[in-house]
């Protein structure tokens, strides 16, 4: 075996590096300060993350899961109640929905942006007004960071007066017609999980929302329903609270976001160019830019895609399936006794994207050279393989 070179997924060592002497002093004023729980840290990043973002509130939470299922709480979202969400997407965006006995309805989403087919949309909502169901809003997620067609889908919400929530788990720093991603239908929900865009030491989240009135009752939830102390409960709630090391660490992470977003954005060219002849690179429409939480491609029909893996994995080189299998084909999503209502079973895009997508080594730490040589041994395993 010759030596292989080490490239990571995800680089979060590489950006260790570049923040720790900072991260160290931060956590250590935390330390020092001794409050854990809603100390300082989590109020300064929550006004950086407006400034950032351009929401009216920032409230950070326990997790991204969390995030979405407190709004849901905030809407009183009831049992049997229905939510439209994608089905190719990470499993928190429908498992939150069933969390509170409602129902999903699985939409199809569109072949080149992997996000919510509006068309797919209208058609769910047909068949559940015909089937007499209560429909209650929409869940769309703005998939490895590209955001969704939140014009058409907005559009779609107030024709069927359904709230519209944004997962943006994946998209926090992405832009829309030039506004970034937090203030896009009644609220928007994000993840600090470590490999995130944006990523704390451990979990962590944020909601975003211009409503007053919604954002008092999130401050709430997340704090076991309070009134006017924890120990007056006025509604039902949770522990959902950002913790005050992991805002003490993001806030020096937001220093340097808008220059990685700059870093993943050159990655992605660099791989656009370098394979755009041979994959189907991701299809960014005008007035969207993503923030690249994932570079995934689409391969060529017939294409053994577990071949290609092992070829490259023997060359040192981590590649991913999102989503292998779809959330319409999960045992606890696939019956009607939780969650599982799907328009008519059949999400046709849904399922070919589950076999034919491969996620590339994405971070903003990827240098060129390691750039190279993953492109060079794609073609060839690809030209191995044809
Ligand atoms: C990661 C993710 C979540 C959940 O975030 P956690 O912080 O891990 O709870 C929700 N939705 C999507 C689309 C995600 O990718």
């Amino acid at each position: 075996m010759t030596n292989l070179p080490h490239i990571p997924f995800v680089d979060l060592a590489s950006q260790q590096k570049r923040i720790r002497t900072d991260v160290d002093k931060a956590m250590t004023r935390v330390l020092d300060h001794g409050r854990y729980v809603m100390g300082p840290e989590v109020a300064e990043l929550e006004t950086e993350l407006s400034k950032f973002c351009g929401a009216k509130h920032s409230i950070g939470c326990s997790s991204g899961t969390d995030a979405l299922a407190m709004v849901l709480m905030a809407k009183n979202l009831r049992a049997g109640q229905i939510v439209f969400c994608p089905a190719f997407t990470f499993v928190a965006t429908a498992e939150v929905v069933a969390w509170l006995g409602a129902k999903v309805c699985f939409v199809d989403v569109e072949p080149d942006t992997f996000n919510m087919d509006p068309n797919a949309l209208r058609a769910a909502i047909q068949t559940c007004k015909a089937n007499g169901e209560d429909m209650a809003g929409i869940i769309t997620v703005d998939l490895f960071g590209l955001p969704a067609d939140y014009i058409a889908l907005l559009a779609i919400s107030e024709e069927h007066d359904l709230w519209l929530l944004s997962d943006a788990a994946q998209s926090f720093g992405a832009r829309y017609h030039n506004a970034p991603i937090g203030t896009n239908g009644i609220a928007t929900a994000t993840s600090f999980f470590p490999a995130k865009p944006l990523g704390a030491y451990g979990d962590g989240g944020a909601m975003f929302t211009d409503d007053d009135e919604l954002a008092d009752d999130l401050r709430s939830i997340l704090f076991h329903g309070k009134g006017s102390s924890q120990y007056d409960n006025v509604r039902i709630g949770m522990t959902g609270r950002l913790d005050t090391m992991q805002a003490a660490v993001l806030l020096e992470k937001l220093k340097i976001f808008d220059q990685e977003i700059t870093e993943r954005q050159q990655v992605a060219n660099r791989y656009t160019s370098g394979l755009n002849d041979l994959l189907t690179c991701p299809h960014v429409p005008e007035g969207r830019q993503s923030v690249w939480a994932q570079y995934t491609t689409r391969l060529p029909q017939g294409l053994d895609r577990d071949a290609l893996q092992a070829k490259l994995k023997d060359k040192g080189i981590p590649t991913a399936v999102y989503y292998a299998k779809p959330l319409h084909r999960q045992e606890a999503y696939s019956t009607n006794l939780i969650a599982g209502l799907h328009s008519d079973g059949q999400l046709p895009v849904t399922d070919a994207l589950s076999l034919d997508v491969l996620s590339l080594p994405m971070h903003p730490y990827l240098s060129t050279d390691t750039q190279d040589y993953i492109v060079d041994h794609i073609r060839a395993a690809i030209g191995d393989l044809s």
